[in-house]
Protein backbone atom coordinates (compact mmCIF):
# COMPACT_ATOMS: atom_id res chain seq x y z
CA UNK A 1 0.00 0.00 0.00
CA UNK A 2 0.84 3.55 -0.86
CA UNK A 3 0.02 6.43 1.05
CA UNK A 4 0.90 9.83 1.94
CA UNK A 5 0.51 9.62 5.60
CA UNK A 6 0.50 6.45 7.86
CA UNK A 7 -1.10 6.83 11.43
CA UNK A 8 0.18 4.35 13.95
CA UNK A 9 -2.89 3.61 16.69
CA UNK A 10 -6.63 4.58 16.14
CA UNK A 11 -6.87 5.28 20.44
CA UNK A 12 -7.57 8.79 21.70
CA UNK A 13 -5.47 10.28 19.25
CA UNK A 14 -5.30 8.89 16.10
CA UNK A 15 -8.40 9.32 14.51
CA UNK A 16 -8.41 13.38 14.92
CA UNK A 17 -4.31 13.22 13.16
CA UNK A 18 -6.44 11.01 10.58
CA UNK A 19 -9.78 13.00 9.85
CA UNK A 20 -7.43 16.63 10.00
CA UNK A 21 -5.04 15.09 7.38
CA UNK A 22 -7.91 13.43 4.64
CA UNK A 23 -10.05 16.57 4.81
CA UNK A 24 -7.16 18.35 3.71
CA UNK A 25 -7.09 15.82 0.94
CA UNK A 26 -3.81 13.82 1.94
CA UNK A 27 -4.76 9.65 1.36
CA UNK A 28 -4.17 8.49 5.24
CA UNK A 29 -3.88 5.13 6.15
CA UNK A 30 -4.54 4.67 9.75
CA UNK A 31 -3.71 1.22 11.56
CA UNK A 32 -5.33 -0.28 14.49
CA UNK A 33 -4.30 -3.04 16.47
CA UNK A 34 -7.66 -3.89 18.01
CA UNK A 35 -11.11 -4.01 16.32
CA UNK A 36 -12.60 -0.64 16.90
CA UNK A 37 -11.42 3.09 17.41
CA UNK A 38 -10.75 5.17 20.60
CA UNK A 39 -7.90 2.85 22.16
CA UNK A 40 -8.65 4.35 26.32
CA UNK A 41 -11.12 6.70 25.29
CA UNK A 42 -13.51 3.51 24.60
CA UNK A 43 -11.92 0.29 24.82
CA UNK A 44 -10.42 1.69 28.32
CA UNK A 45 -14.23 2.80 29.15
CA UNK A 46 -12.69 6.00 30.23
CA UNK A 47 -15.18 8.07 28.39
CA UNK A 48 -14.50 11.20 30.15
CA UNK A 49 -12.34 14.33 28.43
CA UNK A 50 -10.66 15.74 32.35
CA UNK A 51 -11.38 18.89 31.34
CA UNK A 52 -13.52 20.63 28.61
CA UNK A 53 -13.16 20.54 24.74
CA UNK A 54 -12.27 24.18 23.61
CA UNK A 55 -12.84 24.11 19.81
CA UNK A 56 -11.78 22.19 16.53
CA UNK A 57 -12.25 18.57 15.94
CA UNK A 58 -12.39 17.90 19.37
CA UNK A 59 -15.58 20.01 20.23
CA UNK A 60 -17.28 18.97 16.69
CA UNK A 61 -17.09 15.35 17.52
CA UNK A 62 -18.23 15.84 21.15
CA UNK A 63 -21.39 17.57 19.41
CA UNK A 64 -22.31 15.14 17.17
CA UNK A 65 -22.33 12.61 20.36
CA UNK A 66 -24.32 15.34 22.00
CA UNK A 67 -26.34 15.14 19.65
CA UNK A 68 -27.18 11.95 19.13
CA UNK A 69 -27.65 11.26 23.17
CA UNK A 70 -24.15 9.82 23.19
CA UNK A 71 -22.43 12.66 25.39
CA UNK A 72 -24.40 15.17 27.79
CA UNK A 73 -23.61 19.29 28.97
CA UNK A 74 -19.99 20.36 30.68
CA UNK A 75 -20.37 20.33 33.79
CA UNK A 76 -18.37 22.36 36.42
CA UNK A 77 -16.57 19.52 39.28
CA UNK A 78 -15.75 20.82 42.55
CA UNK A 79 -12.32 19.81 43.78
CA UNK A 80 -10.24 20.60 46.64
CA UNK A 81 -8.61 23.58 44.79
CA UNK A 82 -11.47 24.63 43.40
CA UNK A 83 -13.83 23.94 40.17
CA UNK A 84 -12.65 22.40 37.00
CA UNK A 85 -15.25 22.40 34.04
CA UNK A 86 -15.26 19.21 32.48
CA UNK A 87 -16.96 17.80 29.15
CA UNK A 88 -19.49 15.30 30.19
CA UNK A 89 -18.64 11.66 29.60
CA UNK A 90 -19.13 10.14 25.46
CA UNK A 91 -21.04 6.81 25.72
CA UNK A 92 -17.99 4.74 24.48
CA UNK A 93 -20.03 2.70 21.98
CA UNK A 94 -21.71 5.52 20.38
CA UNK A 95 -18.19 7.41 20.39
CA UNK A 96 -16.72 3.96 18.59
CA UNK A 97 -19.38 4.16 15.79
CA UNK A 98 -19.12 7.83 15.25
CA UNK A 99 -15.72 8.29 15.21
CA UNK A 100 -15.47 5.57 12.39
CA UNK A 101 -17.94 6.81 10.78
CA UNK A 102 -16.17 10.38 10.46
CA UNK A 103 -12.89 8.25 9.46
CA UNK A 104 -14.57 6.72 6.36
CA UNK A 105 -16.24 9.47 5.31
CA UNK A 106 -13.21 11.63 5.12
CA UNK A 107 -11.85 9.21 2.94
CA UNK A 108 -9.15 7.58 5.76
CA UNK A 109 -8.47 3.72 4.65
CA UNK A 110 -8.73 2.37 8.05
CA UNK A 111 -6.68 -1.13 8.52
CA UNK A 112 -8.26 -2.88 12.30
CA UNK A 113 -7.23 -5.69 13.33
CA UNK A 114 -3.30 -5.01 12.41
CA UNK A 115 -0.47 -4.33 14.49
CA UNK A 116 2.76 -2.36 12.93
CA UNK A 117 5.77 -3.85 14.17
CA UNK A 118 8.18 -1.18 13.16
CA UNK A 119 9.28 1.86 10.68
CA UNK A 120 11.71 1.13 7.83
CA UNK A 121 14.26 4.28 7.59
CA UNK A 122 16.64 5.02 5.26
CA UNK A 123 18.93 7.90 5.18
CA UNK A 124 17.21 9.30 8.30
CA UNK A 125 14.20 9.12 7.27
CA UNK A 126 11.27 7.47 7.64
CA UNK A 127 9.93 5.51 4.67
CA UNK A 128 6.65 3.74 5.57
CA UNK A 129 5.68 0.81 8.61
CA UNK A 130 6.18 -2.99 8.39
CA UNK A 131 2.58 -4.46 9.60
CA UNK A 132 1.38 -7.92 10.90
CA UNK A 133 -2.02 -9.04 9.63
CA UNK A 134 -3.79 -12.59 9.17
CA UNK A 135 -2.24 -11.99 5.67
CA UNK A 136 1.26 -11.86 7.26
CA UNK A 137 3.90 -9.29 7.04
CA UNK A 138 3.46 -6.58 4.79
CA UNK A 139 5.00 -3.03 4.22
CA UNK A 140 2.76 0.24 4.19
CA UNK A 141 5.05 3.31 1.93
CA UNK A 142 4.22 6.69 3.08
CA UNK A 143 5.57 10.39 3.00
CA UNK A 144 4.83 10.86 6.83
CA UNK A 145 4.27 8.45 9.39
CA UNK A 146 2.28 10.11 12.32
CA UNK A 147 2.82 8.15 15.65
CA UNK A 148 0.01 7.96 17.86
CA UNK A 149 0.50 4.45 19.85
CA UNK A 150 0.84 6.28 23.02
CA UNK A 151 4.06 4.18 23.94
CA UNK A 152 5.79 5.81 20.85
CA UNK A 153 6.95 2.26 19.81
CA UNK A 154 7.28 3.69 16.26
CA UNK A 155 9.56 6.78 17.13
CA UNK A 156 11.61 3.98 19.96
CA UNK A 157 12.14 2.11 17.22
CA UNK A 158 13.34 4.87 14.57
CA UNK A 159 16.46 5.82 17.12
CA UNK A 160 14.41 8.65 18.17
CA UNK A 161 15.98 9.77 22.23
CA UNK A 162 13.13 9.23 24.79
CA UNK A 163 12.98 9.19 28.74
CA UNK A 164 10.70 6.63 30.48
CA UNK A 165 8.17 8.27 32.91
CA UNK A 166 10.44 10.68 35.64
CA UNK A 167 13.25 9.55 34.03
CA UNK A 168 14.86 8.41 37.28
CA UNK A 169 16.88 5.09 37.67
CA UNK A 170 13.34 4.22 39.90
CA UNK A 171 9.79 3.08 38.48
CA UNK A 172 8.68 6.15 38.11
CA UNK A 173 5.72 6.19 35.60
CA UNK A 174 2.34 6.60 36.80
CA UNK A 175 0.44 3.56 37.60
CA UNK A 176 -1.56 1.23 35.35
CA UNK A 177 -5.37 0.93 36.53
CA UNK A 178 -8.79 -1.14 34.77
CA UNK A 179 -11.80 0.31 34.49
CA UNK A 180 -14.85 -1.64 34.57
CA UNK A 181 -18.84 -0.94 34.45
CA UNK A 182 -21.95 -1.71 37.05
CA UNK A 183 -25.27 -2.13 36.31
CA UNK A 184 -28.11 -1.63 38.32
CA UNK A 185 -27.02 0.99 40.55
CA UNK A 186 -29.55 3.02 41.90
CA UNK A 187 -28.00 6.43 40.91
CA UNK A 188 -30.76 9.01 42.22
CA UNK A 189 -30.34 7.02 46.04
CA UNK A 190 -26.26 7.30 45.62
CA UNK A 191 -26.19 10.73 44.25
CA UNK A 192 -28.81 11.95 47.70
CA UNK A 193 -26.84 10.26 49.68
CA UNK A 194 -23.24 11.61 48.03
CA UNK A 195 -24.90 15.04 48.74
CA UNK A 196 -24.66 14.81 52.76
CA UNK A 197 -21.40 12.95 52.53
CA UNK A 198 -18.38 14.27 54.11
CA UNK A 199 -16.35 11.41 52.02
CA UNK A 200 -16.30 12.93 49.03
CA UNK A 201 -13.92 15.48 48.50
CA UNK A 202 -14.25 16.02 45.03
CA UNK A 203 -17.65 16.17 42.56
CA UNK A 204 -20.33 17.63 40.30
CA UNK A 205 -23.65 16.08 41.24
CA UNK A 206 -26.49 17.80 39.24
CA UNK A 207 -29.45 18.98 40.78
CA UNK A 208 -31.45 18.07 38.12
CA UNK A 209 -32.22 14.42 38.40
CA UNK A 210 -32.25 14.12 34.44
CA UNK A 211 -28.60 15.28 34.02
CA UNK A 212 -27.73 12.59 36.28
CA UNK A 213 -27.66 10.13 33.55
CA UNK A 214 -24.35 11.53 31.73
CA UNK A 215 -23.75 14.56 35.32
CA UNK A 216 -22.78 12.59 38.05
CA UNK A 217 -19.20 12.59 39.28
CA UNK A 218 -17.48 11.25 42.51
CA UNK A 219 -14.19 11.09 43.64
CA UNK A 220 -13.34 9.81 47.57
CA UNK A 221 -14.60 7.25 49.38
CA UNK A 222 -11.02 7.20 51.40
CA UNK A 223 -11.99 6.46 54.78
CA UNK A 224 -14.64 4.29 54.18
CA UNK A 225 -12.21 2.36 52.27
CA UNK A 226 -9.77 2.36 54.60
CA UNK A 227 -12.22 0.96 57.22
CA UNK A 228 -13.44 -1.50 54.90
CA UNK A 229 -9.75 -2.47 53.83
CA UNK A 230 -9.27 -3.38 57.83
CA UNK A 231 -12.06 -5.06 58.62
CA UNK A 232 -12.41 -7.40 55.62
CA UNK A 233 -8.48 -8.03 55.53
CA UNK A 234 -8.88 -6.98 51.87
CA UNK A 235 -5.31 -5.56 50.59
CA UNK A 236 -6.35 -2.41 47.90
CA UNK A 237 -3.37 -0.31 46.14
CA UNK A 238 -5.55 2.97 45.78
CA UNK A 239 -6.48 5.19 48.28
CA UNK A 240 -9.98 6.37 46.69
CA UNK A 241 -12.28 5.16 44.41
CA UNK A 242 -14.10 7.56 41.00
CA UNK A 243 -17.32 7.28 39.90
CA UNK A 244 -19.01 8.65 36.72
CA UNK A 245 -21.84 7.82 35.17
CA UNK A 246 -22.38 7.68 31.31
CA UNK A 247 -25.72 7.32 29.47
CA UNK A 248 -27.20 6.10 33.03
CA UNK A 249 -24.66 3.49 33.41
CA UNK A 250 -21.81 3.65 36.33
CA UNK A 251 -18.02 3.54 35.22
CA UNK A 252 -15.66 2.98 38.37
CA UNK A 253 -11.70 3.95 38.26
CA UNK A 254 -10.70 2.03 41.48
CA UNK A 255 -7.87 -0.11 40.93
CA UNK A 256 -4.31 0.96 40.73
CA UNK A 257 -1.14 -1.12 40.11
CA UNK A 258 2.32 0.41 40.93
CA UNK A 259 5.96 -0.02 39.08
CA UNK A 260 4.63 -2.15 35.95
CA UNK A 261 7.04 -2.56 33.67
CA UNK A 262 4.67 -2.49 30.62
CA UNK A 263 6.90 -3.91 27.95
CA UNK A 264 7.55 -6.96 30.00
CA UNK A 265 4.39 -9.28 28.20
CA UNK A 266 4.80 -11.07 32.01
CA UNK A 267 4.78 -7.84 34.22
CA UNK A 268 2.05 -6.65 31.52
CA UNK A 269 -0.12 -9.78 32.62
CA UNK A 270 0.09 -9.90 36.28
CA UNK A 271 -0.74 -6.10 36.38
CA UNK A 272 -4.10 -7.15 34.58
CA UNK A 273 -4.55 -10.38 36.83
CA UNK A 274 -4.22 -7.90 40.01
CA UNK A 275 -6.58 -5.73 38.56
CA UNK A 276 -9.43 -8.62 38.15
CA UNK A 277 -8.41 -9.25 42.04
CA UNK A 278 -9.38 -5.42 42.98
CA UNK A 279 -12.21 -5.64 40.83
CA UNK A 280 -13.75 -8.41 42.79
CA UNK A 281 -12.83 -6.67 45.93
CA UNK A 282 -14.00 -2.80 45.26
CA UNK A 283 -16.92 -4.02 43.35
CA UNK A 284 -18.17 -5.90 46.99
CA UNK A 285 -17.01 -2.79 49.14
CA UNK A 286 -19.24 -0.71 46.31
CA UNK A 287 -22.00 -3.14 46.78
CA UNK A 288 -21.82 -3.95 50.79
CA UNK A 289 -21.22 0.05 51.94
CA UNK A 290 -22.27 2.46 49.53
CA UNK A 291 -25.91 3.67 49.06
CA UNK A 292 -27.63 2.71 45.97
CA UNK A 293 -25.17 -0.13 45.17
CA UNK A 294 -26.75 -2.93 46.68
CA UNK A 295 -28.10 -4.73 43.61
CA UNK A 296 -25.71 -3.47 41.67
CA UNK A 297 -23.44 -5.83 39.20
CA UNK A 298 -20.06 -5.73 37.49
CA UNK A 299 -22.18 -5.07 34.15
CA UNK A 300 -17.97 -5.05 32.02
CA UNK A 301 -14.71 -5.17 32.88
CA UNK A 302 -12.07 -2.89 30.03
CA UNK A 303 -10.91 -5.45 27.89
CA UNK A 304 -7.95 -3.40 27.78
CA UNK A 305 -5.77 -2.54 30.99
CA UNK A 306 -5.60 1.14 30.94
CA UNK A 307 -1.40 3.14 30.83
CA UNK A 308 -1.33 6.42 31.94
CA UNK A 309 2.49 6.73 31.55
CA UNK A 310 5.63 4.67 29.11
CA UNK A 311 7.98 6.91 26.68
CA UNK A 312 7.92 10.51 26.80
CA UNK A 313 10.19 11.25 23.01
CA UNK A 314 12.66 13.90 22.81
CA UNK A 315 11.34 16.59 20.76
CA UNK A 316 12.30 19.75 19.35
CA UNK A 317 11.07 21.16 22.55
CA UNK A 318 10.49 19.38 25.82
CA UNK A 319 7.34 21.08 27.56
CA UNK A 320 7.79 21.35 31.34
CA UNK A 321 5.57 20.84 34.32
CA UNK A 322 6.19 25.08 35.04
CA UNK A 323 5.11 25.84 31.29
CA UNK A 324 1.77 24.27 31.72
CA UNK A 325 0.99 25.93 35.17
CA UNK A 326 2.52 29.01 34.51
CA UNK A 327 0.41 29.10 30.65
CA UNK A 328 4.22 29.96 28.88
CA UNK A 329 3.46 31.76 25.73
CA UNK A 330 4.45 29.75 22.49
CA UNK A 331 5.16 31.13 18.96
CA UNK A 332 4.62 28.07 17.70
CA UNK A 333 1.10 26.88 19.88
CA UNK A 334 -0.80 24.43 17.95
CA UNK A 335 -3.14 23.95 20.87
CA UNK A 336 -4.62 26.11 24.04
CA UNK A 337 -5.52 23.11 26.35
CA UNK A 338 -7.79 22.98 29.57
CA UNK A 339 -7.60 20.01 30.72
CA UNK A 340 -7.11 19.34 34.48
CA UNK A 341 -3.59 18.46 36.54
CA UNK A 342 -3.96 14.89 37.09
CA UNK A 343 -1.08 13.05 38.64
CA UNK A 344 -1.21 9.30 40.25
CA UNK A 345 1.84 9.52 42.33
CA UNK A 346 4.55 7.08 40.82
CA UNK A 347 4.68 5.67 44.78
CA UNK A 348 1.27 5.71 45.43
CA UNK A 349 -0.92 8.08 47.98
CA UNK A 350 -3.83 9.81 46.62
CA UNK A 351 -4.38 11.62 43.46
CA UNK A 352 -3.34 15.54 42.85
CA UNK A 353 -6.42 16.49 40.71
CA UNK A 354 -6.40 20.26 40.13
CA UNK A 355 -8.20 22.59 37.71
CA UNK A 356 -5.34 25.38 36.12
CA UNK A 357 -5.45 27.65 33.72
CA UNK A 358 -4.97 27.40 30.00
CA UNK A 359 -1.84 26.17 29.13
CA UNK A 360 0.01 26.08 25.65
CA UNK A 361 1.48 23.24 23.52
CA UNK A 362 3.85 23.96 21.08
CA UNK A 363 4.38 22.27 17.39
CA UNK A 364 8.20 21.40 18.20
CA UNK A 365 6.61 19.32 21.02
CA UNK A 366 5.09 16.76 18.07
CA UNK A 367 8.29 17.17 16.58
CA UNK A 368 11.09 14.14 17.31
CA UNK A 369 14.94 14.48 17.25
CA UNK A 370 17.02 12.15 15.43
CA UNK A 371 14.17 11.08 12.45
CA UNK A 372 12.74 12.80 9.23
CA UNK A 373 9.10 12.60 8.36
CA UNK A 374 7.91 11.50 12.08
CA UNK A 375 5.63 13.58 13.75
CA UNK A 376 4.00 11.82 17.78
CA UNK A 377 0.90 13.09 19.29
CA UNK A 378 -1.28 11.94 21.84
CA UNK A 379 0.38 10.86 25.40
CA UNK A 380 4.18 10.00 24.67
CA UNK A 381 4.73 14.05 22.53
CA UNK A 382 7.85 15.42 23.92
CA UNK A 383 6.69 16.41 27.70
CA UNK A 384 8.21 15.90 30.77
CA UNK A 385 6.75 13.59 33.46
CA UNK A 386 5.07 16.98 34.99
CA UNK A 387 4.35 18.20 31.85
CA UNK A 388 1.84 15.25 31.09
CA UNK A 389 0.38 15.32 34.20
CA UNK A 390 -1.72 17.59 31.96
CA UNK A 391 -0.88 16.71 28.48
CA UNK A 392 -1.79 13.17 28.91
CA UNK A 393 -5.17 13.92 29.32
CA UNK A 394 -8.03 13.40 26.49
CA UNK A 395 -8.56 16.83 25.12
CA UNK A 396 -4.67 17.31 24.93
CA UNK A 397 -4.31 13.98 22.76
CA UNK A 398 -7.06 14.94 20.41
CA UNK A 399 -5.88 19.14 19.77
CA UNK A 400 -1.95 17.29 19.58
CA UNK A 401 -3.59 14.82 17.19
CA UNK A 402 -5.34 17.11 15.56
CA UNK A 403 -2.80 19.32 14.71
CA UNK A 404 -0.24 16.35 13.83
CA UNK A 405 -2.48 15.81 10.94
CA UNK A 406 -2.62 19.24 9.39
CA UNK A 407 1.06 20.20 10.04
CA UNK A 408 1.75 16.31 7.87
CA UNK A 409 -0.64 17.63 5.01
CA UNK A 410 1.13 21.01 5.70
CA UNK A 411 4.62 19.98 5.03
CA UNK A 412 3.48 17.46 1.97
CA UNK A 413 1.66 20.04 0.13
CA UNK A 414 4.85 22.60 0.52
CA UNK A 415 7.25 19.54 -0.26
CA UNK A 416 9.30 20.09 2.77
CA UNK A 417 9.95 17.90 5.90
CA UNK A 418 7.30 18.06 8.71
CA UNK A 419 10.51 19.55 10.56
CA UNK A 420 10.64 22.50 8.71
CA UNK A 421 6.38 22.81 8.26
CA UNK A 422 5.20 26.44 7.90
CA UNK A 423 3.60 26.75 11.40
CA UNK A 424 1.77 29.54 10.34
CA UNK A 425 -0.12 27.99 7.25
CA UNK A 426 -1.17 24.95 10.50
CA UNK A 427 -1.70 27.72 12.88
CA UNK A 428 -4.08 29.52 10.21
CA UNK A 429 -5.90 25.95 8.96
CA UNK A 430 -6.30 25.28 12.93
CA UNK A 431 -7.88 29.13 13.74
CA UNK A 432 -10.47 28.06 10.75
CA UNK A 433 -10.88 24.51 12.43
CA UNK A 434 -12.04 26.79 15.68
CA UNK A 435 -8.83 25.61 17.62
CA UNK A 436 -7.88 28.18 20.24
CA UNK A 437 -4.04 28.37 20.08
CA UNK A 438 -3.35 30.78 23.10
CA UNK A 439 -4.32 31.34 26.52
CA UNK A 440 -5.92 34.33 25.89
CA UNK A 441 -8.14 32.64 22.98
CA UNK A 442 -9.86 30.16 24.95
CA UNK A 443 -13.29 31.21 26.03
CA UNK A 444 -14.78 30.74 29.44
C1 LIG B 1 -7.09 4.41 34.06
C2 LIG B 1 -6.94 5.72 33.32
C3 LIG B 1 -7.81 6.76 33.64
C4 LIG B 1 -7.69 7.96 32.97
N1 LIG B 1 -8.59 8.96 33.25
C5 LIG B 1 -8.62 10.05 32.46
C6 LIG B 1 -9.68 10.99 32.60
O1 LIG B 1 -10.57 10.87 33.45
N2 LIG B 1 -9.70 12.05 31.73
C7 LIG B 1 -8.73 12.22 30.78
O2 LIG B 1 -8.82 13.21 30.02
N3 LIG B 1 -7.72 11.36 30.63
C8 LIG B 1 -7.65 10.27 31.44
N4 LIG B 1 -6.65 9.36 31.27
C9 LIG B 1 -5.59 9.62 30.27
C10 LIG B 1 -6.04 9.40 28.85
O3 LIG B 1 -7.12 8.49 28.79
C11 LIG B 1 -4.90 8.86 27.98
O4 LIG B 1 -3.69 9.52 28.25
C12 LIG B 1 -5.25 9.04 26.51
O5 LIG B 1 -6.48 8.38 26.23
C13 LIG B 1 -4.12 8.52 25.63
O6 LIG B 1 -4.49 8.68 24.29
P1 LIG B 1 -3.54 8.04 23.16
O7 LIG B 1 -4.23 8.21 21.88
O8 LIG B 1 -2.17 8.57 23.33
O9 LIG B 1 -3.49 6.50 23.56
P2 LIG B 1 -4.62 5.39 23.41
O10 LIG B 1 -5.98 5.93 23.57
O11 LIG B 1 -4.17 4.30 24.31
O12 LIG B 1 -4.47 4.94 21.90
C14 LIG B 1 -3.35 4.26 21.39
C15 LIG B 1 -3.86 3.34 20.31
O13 LIG B 1 -2.78 2.82 19.57
C16 LIG B 1 -2.99 1.44 19.36
N5 LIG B 1 -1.66 0.87 19.18
C17 LIG B 1 -0.63 0.94 20.06
N6 LIG B 1 0.47 0.37 19.54
C18 LIG B 1 0.13 -0.04 18.30
C19 LIG B 1 0.85 -0.69 17.28
N7 LIG B 1 2.15 -0.98 17.43
N8 LIG B 1 0.19 -0.99 16.13
C20 LIG B 1 -1.13 -0.68 15.99
N9 LIG B 1 -1.85 -0.07 16.94
C21 LIG B 1 -1.23 0.26 18.07
C22 LIG B 1 -3.71 0.98 20.61
O14 LIG B 1 -4.40 -0.23 20.40
C23 LIG B 1 -4.63 2.16 20.89
O15 LIG B 1 -5.87 2.05 20.24
C24 LIG B 1 -6.69 8.14 31.97
C25 LIG B 1 -5.81 7.10 31.67
C26 LIG B 1 -5.93 5.90 32.34
C27 LIG B 1 -5.00 4.78 31.98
Amino acid sequence: MDADIVVVGGGTTGPFAAISAARLGKKVVLIERFGSLGGNLTLGLNTKPSGALVGGLPLEVWDLARSVGGAGADYMALTKTGGVKIASPCDPETMKILMTRLCVDSGVQILFETFVSGPVVEDGAIKGVIVECKAGRQFIRSKVVIDCSADADIAAQANVPFVMGAGDSDVTMQPVSMYYTMTKVDIKKLAAWARTSNDIPARAIPENEADLDYGLWLTGFNNMLRSFSEEEGVKLQRDNITLKTADGLMYVNATRVLGIDIFSPVEFTAAIVECYRQIEATARFLRERVPGFENARIGQVAPVLGVRETRHVLGEYVLTGPDTIDGTYFEDSIAADVSALDIHDPKGGDVDFQGLPPYEIPYRSLVPMGVEQLLVAGRCIAADHAAHARSRNMPACMATGQAAGVAAAVAIDDGVNVRAADVSKVQNILRSLGMPLHGSDVKN
